[in-house]
């Protein structure tokens, strides 16, 4: 099985005070997004929908394009963009957000969703479901859903975990409720993909050369390494620290 690569993007931004919800690590610059997907477009990848990169239509170009959140940039600044390449994505939207300063409005994603683009739950207000028990858990599965299904008028069956918190608990919760498609925020190639484990994703953060961009989406090299080691070495903190100390020394280094 070849791999599929699956880029994780929040917001775009040029600086703090651009519109949206400015992140430090997370917020890519919309130039440096637009030359990310022109060598994608050079390199001959195609950027399908998740639902027929997995089904028998997939490809080895395929590479999955996804957004986290509901920033307001990714219907402003990541759609022309996109279009304007034939390219599709992903948008995985926290449902507590919408309508929230900097964050998309009802309209926004049906824009998206018009568009051809793919539209998926981030959680309903973007707890980290490993912390919920089981009735909190389902109702942010299932309201985050329902919501998303009103506003598109169409089944959404993908999730993104928030925070990329979770594990087995809440992948088959998920499924028990009808989702199809989840994805986690371990990063690597999906290059064993099964259906009972969650998708990875390579996430593309501010400082990012364009090197280490194609390096990531070809899995060589340090890029690649690194990310991995990276993830590994947080996962101790976060193990230790919980989810809440977690946030609030990230919050204080960053
Ligand atoms: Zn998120």
């Amino acid at each position: 099985m070849s791999a599929l690569p699956i880029l994780m993007y929040h917001g775009l931004h040029r600086e703090t005070s651009s519109r949206g919800r400015f992140d430090p690590v997370y917020s890519v610059h919309p130039e440096m997004f637009a030359r990310q997907l022109d060598w994608l477009v050079q390199q001959g990848h195609r950027a399908p929908l998740l639902e027929d990169a997995l089904s028998g239509s997939g490809d080895a170009r395929d590479v999955i394009i996804t957004f986290d959140d509901g920033d307001v940039s990714n219907v402003e600044i990541a759609l022309p963009l996109l279009l304007e390449r034939g390219l599709r994505a992903e948008f995985f939207v926290t449902t507590d957000f919408i309508g929230q300063c900097g964050m998309l409005a009802p309209d926004d994603i049906r824009r998206l969703a018009a568009h051809g683009m793919g539209i998926g739950s981030h959680g309903r207000t973007h707890a980290f479901l490993s912390d919920l028990d089981t009735t909190d858990l389902m109702a942010e599965l299932d309201d985050s859903r329902c919501r998303l299904q009103a506003i598109c008028g169409r089944p959404i069956d993908s999730l993104a975990l928030p925070g990329g918190r979770g594990g087995e608990r809440e992948l088959n919760a998920a499924q028990r409720l009808g989702y199809r498609h989840l994805l986690g925020s371990v990063p690597g190639p999906n290059r064993r993909r099964r259906g009972d484990a969650w998708l990875q994703r390579l996430p593309v953060t501010r400082t990012l050369s364009l090197d280490d961009f194609a390096a990531l989406v070809h899995w060589r090299g340090l890029p690649a390494r690194w990310m991995q080691a990276r993830h590994a070495a947080l996962a101790l903190p976060k193990r230790v620290l919980g989810n809440d100390g977690y946030q609030r020394l990230r919050e204080r280094l960053l």
